[in-house]
């Protein structure tokens, strides 16, 4: 599949628009249109339905080690400066970045890739940003520095493979991405991700605060609130979804990689006798929850990690990677991380104690005015009081990102077939073919012609579908013509009307993906289509 056909769809029927296009768009962020939001939500939806409100913590599920508890959570979005400080990402969250002396471009050290190339005895590191056809980008870009016709591109010598820049010794042989001479990359600096606002009217330094890189934190800080408040027991999860923002230097591939996007995560608390249960549990049921919703493909894979991409607290991470069409071939792309983080979290958030200064509480400063701890000081360690132990939980993550898995969702319902038209021939047809339960629009409803009574009743199913469904009502045109253009939405229903259901009140349901056609009675298609849509 050709990534530009689905990117234009997106557009033309109104999935995702690029922000603030009228005024040139900005780089890095998205607007889902009148469907793409159906689709998102229900994608957010599903995962919140079958990982939170729809658990049942009496009956044990599928490959689950005992029973547990799932709770929710909606925290804010700016928190209190320290919890960065403490969980790492003021320090450690950044990407290096290198800037281009000649284009004044900047982009992630570790996305220039690029290869030696050799002609008429000079050698130069040719590279570009391009992730689909990396070698032709790499060719043009050769055969433009040294001023030679494509005719003649076979003079050129190329040696080792493509290879991200990072990996490199020195930048001053490396023709960067967009500029005509070797040698004006900078030296890789580090970029903090995350966005920086001010808080209140005066708007001093100590007045800073960030966007949250993650929705994480806002659960281990809300720990004890939960237990407290609640009554669940370890095991127990807390789930969250909501907006995270960072300051990607090089926001690319749709909205993949955004500056603004959502997570659905979920922290999931646990003894840490059973930790290692518990994240083989979560590993594997998250797998499993893309492909019951249709990623079942060879294009989706798990991945254990490395021992050496480990972080140093984690004793396991797997990641759910995805074959976006826009990754070079046989590469994947990360959809949701799945980590052992031990008390990690926690831990850190214990540390030290924090004193009252003017505006409130404040972490204890040493002689030079810098935090002695990083922590809040508080207790955040769990008593079981069955077994009389008091213990720092130890914490499973599966972090999911909202926007890469619609994403992974449209692409994999894209799909291009021959159908009969209405005169018989056959004909292409461009579909998605969503699970229903992700569908933006579950049904659409026709009268086959507006006379003799049809619309009339079309417009009471019509109505009575909408009282349960998003549904759609379309009179315009050919009948084939209006099944064309739901099956390009992934409508996976369509109800028509025709002179029989005037007589018996009978009407057709035709499927999107099989075209097969039935007859139902007109009082039992909401529930039919609650049957094969929820
Ligand atoms: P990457 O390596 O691709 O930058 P990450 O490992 O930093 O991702 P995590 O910090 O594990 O990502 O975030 C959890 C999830 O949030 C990811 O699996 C992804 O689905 C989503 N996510 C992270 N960064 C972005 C982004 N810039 N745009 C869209 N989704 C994102």
């Amino acid at each position: 599949m050709q990534m530009e056909q689905l990117v234009a769809l997106c557009k033309r029927r109104g999935f995702l628009f690029q922000s603030s296009e009228i005024y040139g768009g900005l780089n890095g962020f998205w607007d889902y249109g009148p469907l793409g939001v159906l689709l998102k939500k229900n994608v957010k939806d599903a995962w919140w339905r079958d990982m939170v409100v729809g658990h049942n913590e009496m009956k044990r599920q599928t490959g689950a080690p005992g029973l547990y508890e799932m709770t929710g959570l909606d925290c804010t979005i700016i928190m209190h400066p320290q919890i960065w400080k403490c969980s790492g990402h003021y320090d450690l969250f950044h990407d290096d970045m290198v800037d281009c002396r000649e284009s004044k471009k900047r982009y992630r050290y570790d996305h220039v890739q690029g290869r030696a190339v050799t002609y008429q005895g000079k050698t130069i590191f040719v590279t570009t940003m391009e992730t689909e056809k990396t070698q032709d980008a790499l060719e043009q870009a050769a055969l433009r520095f040294f001023g030679i016709r494509k005719k003649d591109a076979g003079n050129l010598a190329w040696d080792g493979s493509i290879t991200a820049i990072s990996q490199l010794a020195d930048l001053s042989n490396v023709l960067a991405p967009d500029a005509k001479t070797v040698g004006t990359l900078t030296e890789p600096r580090e970029f903090n991700l995350m966005f920086k606002t001010v808080i209140g009217a005066l708007g001093g330094e100590e007045d800073s605060a960030f966007l949250r890189p993650e929705t994480a934190q806002g659960i281990f800080v809300n720990f004890k609130n939960v237990c407290d408040s609640t009554r669940v027991k370890i095991p127990f999860g807390i789930a969250q979804i909501g907006k995270s923002f960072r300051n990607e230097i090089t926001p690319r591939n749709f909205t993949f990689r955004s500056r603004e996007f959502e997570q659905m995560e979920i922290e999931f608390f646990c003894h840490p006798s059973e930790s290692e249960k518990w994240y083989q549990y979560w590993r594997d049921r998250r797998f499993q929850w893309y492909v019951d919703l249709g990623l079942a493909g060879d294009r989706l894979r798990l991945r254990d990690h490395e021992k050496d991409e480990l972080s140093h607290y984690s004793c396991g991470t797997a990641d759910v990677e995805y074959q976006y069409p826009f990754l070079p071939e046989g590469e994947f792309g990360e959809l949701e991380g799945i980590a052992h983080r031990g008390d990690f979290d926690l831990r850190s958030h214990m540390e030290g104690k924090l004193v009252r200064d003017g505006n409130g509480l404040a972490p204890e400063l040493d002689a030079n005015g810098q935090p002695k701890h990083r922590g809040s000081g508080k207790d955040l360690s769990y008593y079981d009081e069955a077994t009389r132990e008091r213990f720092i939980p130890h914490v499973i993550e599966p972090s999911a990102g909202a926007d890469r898995a619609t994403l992974a969702f449209l692409c994999e319902a894209y799909h291009v077939d021959q159908v009969p038209n209405d005169k018989g021939e056959p004909t292409e047809r461009v579909s998605l073919k969503f699970h229903p339960r992700l569908a933006p629009i579950k049904a659409a409803v026709f009268p086959l012609v507006k006379k003799d009574g049809m619309p009339e009743i079309a417009v009471e199913i019509y109505g009575e579908l909408k009282k349960n469904f998003s549904a759609f009502y379309d009179d315009k045109g050919a009948v084939g013509r209006r099944y064309r253009r739901q099956d390009e939405i992934g409508t996976p229903y369509c109800i028509t009307v025709d002179g029989q259901t005037v007589q018996d009140g009978t009407v057709t349901i035709r499927d999107r993906d099989s075209l097969e056609q039935w007859r139902v009675k007109k009082e039992a298609i909401v529930e039919e289509l609650r049957e094969r849509t929820t």
